[in-house]
């Protein structure tokens, strides 16, 4: 980085090159630091704090804090490739916020190498302390335009001992929240997943990719319910209990339980194995990650999804998304489907922003949402962004043109 600044040289960083936005993307002249060759866990110790080398792959830190007993909060379908000072830099989401929050709530410390070369190594162990700034924050979620992310200290989590999952069908969007609302009250906090998926998604995945249903006849609308706990016995008996109140209320229509690991991982590929079902049928989509308050997720659903399918009347409208987080993935695919990006983006940010969201839920905006960053930060934000940025990186050699 010292070379770099004294010859002017942008510096683009690269993990695992997972990112959904176009962030690790060089430009000509632009040189790529790849960070695979950092890796390592370079200790856990007796309270579950881990310090990890950023290059290491989250798979990598899942399976060695398992290894000593401990769980790792952050989980995304990327885990075998994606790397911990990515999930850092975008502060990645993933199937687990709903239970130990963003990327942001496992880091307690870090250490990051600035534009100028000097290294800046704030590694704090503990949950409090408030000495002055949390310059972690700063680093968390900036997609490599303030600095680079070398290590990590992440608070890992006690490792649970039962996993239940269960496919539900619901009435409609009310009684899905209604059925995560009782979970999280019944089931002493141990509900690690809530993910819904609308009718056109499950529709397509089931009858043009050909996954397997997990339940045959059609519906409102369709959750994918996990906890994880500490009593691999009583767990499941709970989970069956909530399941059977929210039948008697008519909340719940029909539902199955997975018996096995397998059927877990079969009944989690109908909603995370996004690429698989929808790749060989609409390759040229757009997938937005946006967020929306949990009350109004079904008006920004529908209204999304009329606007699209009124102004262009072939498209392909998907909506899916980790609902117990307020956040929606909704794929699109138009005939023609690049010349009208632009048009596309306008009619869902305007209408998200519309209704209390914002443009980013968890991936970031790199190059690809850039030019789209108003919707979502007022001018005072965007003057302070600039401010930081232009203090820590007066020549803009990192990762320029990203963010803002
Ligand atoms: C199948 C699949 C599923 C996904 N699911 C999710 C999901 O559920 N939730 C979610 O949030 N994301 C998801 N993603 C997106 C992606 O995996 C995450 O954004 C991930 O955190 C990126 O990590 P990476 O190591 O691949 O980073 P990269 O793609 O290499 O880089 C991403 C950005 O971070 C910067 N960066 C990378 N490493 C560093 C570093 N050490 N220091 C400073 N800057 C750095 C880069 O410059 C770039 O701007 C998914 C992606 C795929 C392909």
């Amino acid at each position: 980085m010292t070379l770099c600044q004294h010859y002017l040289v942008p510096v683009v960083t690269q993990g695992g090159l997972t990112g959904l936005c176009a962030g690790a993307h060089p430009d000509a002249g632009e040189l790529a630091l790849s960070l695979e060759r950092l890796t390592g866990v370079e200790e856990v110790d007796a309270d579950g704090v881990m310090v990890v080398r950023a290059g290491t792959l989250l798979q990598v830190v899942q399976e060695v804090a398992a290894q000593h007993g401990w769980h790792c909060g952050i989980d995304i379908g990327s885990r075998g490739s994606c790397t911990i000072g990515g999930n850092v830099a975008t502060n990645a989401g993933g199937n687990c916020v709903v239970r130990y929050g963003m990327t942001r709530d496992n880091v307690l410390g870090l250490e990051a190498v600035l534009a100028d070369g000097r290294v800046l190594t704030s590694l704090n162990r503990m949950r409090k302390n408030n000495c002055g700034y949390d310059l972690k924050q700063l680093f968390i979620g900036s997609e490599g335009t303030l600095g680079v992310v070398t290590r990590v200290a992440l608070q890992l989590h006690p490792e649970p001992l039962s996993q239940e999952c269960a496919f539900i069908a619901l009435r409609d969007y009310e009684s899905a929240i209604a059925l995560l609302r009782r979970g999280q009250k019944s089931l002493g906090g141990i509900v690690s997943s809530f993910e819904v998926m609308w009718p056109d998604y499950y529709s397509f995945v089931v009858d043009v990719a050909g996954a397997a249903a997990p339940l045959q006849a059609r519906h409102a609308i369709y959750a994918l319910l996990e906890v994880r706990g500490f009593d691999a016995v009583a767990d499941r008996g709970r989970l069956e209990n909530v399941l059977a109140e929210a039948f008697e209320t008519g909340e719940v229509e029909d539902a199955v339980i997975a018996q096995s690991l397998d059927d877990v991982r079969r009944l989690w590929d109908v909603r995370d194995d996004v690429a698989r079902w929808l790749d060989p049928y609409i390759p040229s989509r757009t997938t937005f990650d946006v967020s929306v308050p949990i009350r109004a997720m079904q008006l920004a659903v529908d209204q999304v999804r009329a606007r699209i399918l009124h102004r262009w009347e072939n498209g392909t409208v998907l909506c899916f998304g980790h609902i117990g987080d307020g956040n929606v993935h909704i794929a699109v695919s138009l005939p023609d489907h690049r010349a009208h990006i632009d048009e596309l983006n306008h009619i869902v940010f305007s209408q998200i922003t519309e209704l209390g969201g914002v443009i980013s839920a968890e991936h970031g905006i790199g190059r690809k949402r850039r030019a789209y960053l108003r919707y979502s930060r007022s001018e005072a934000e965007l003057e302070v962004m600039k401010l930081i940025k232009q203090n820590l990186d007066p020549n803009s050699i990192l990762n320029p043109n990203k963010i803002i």
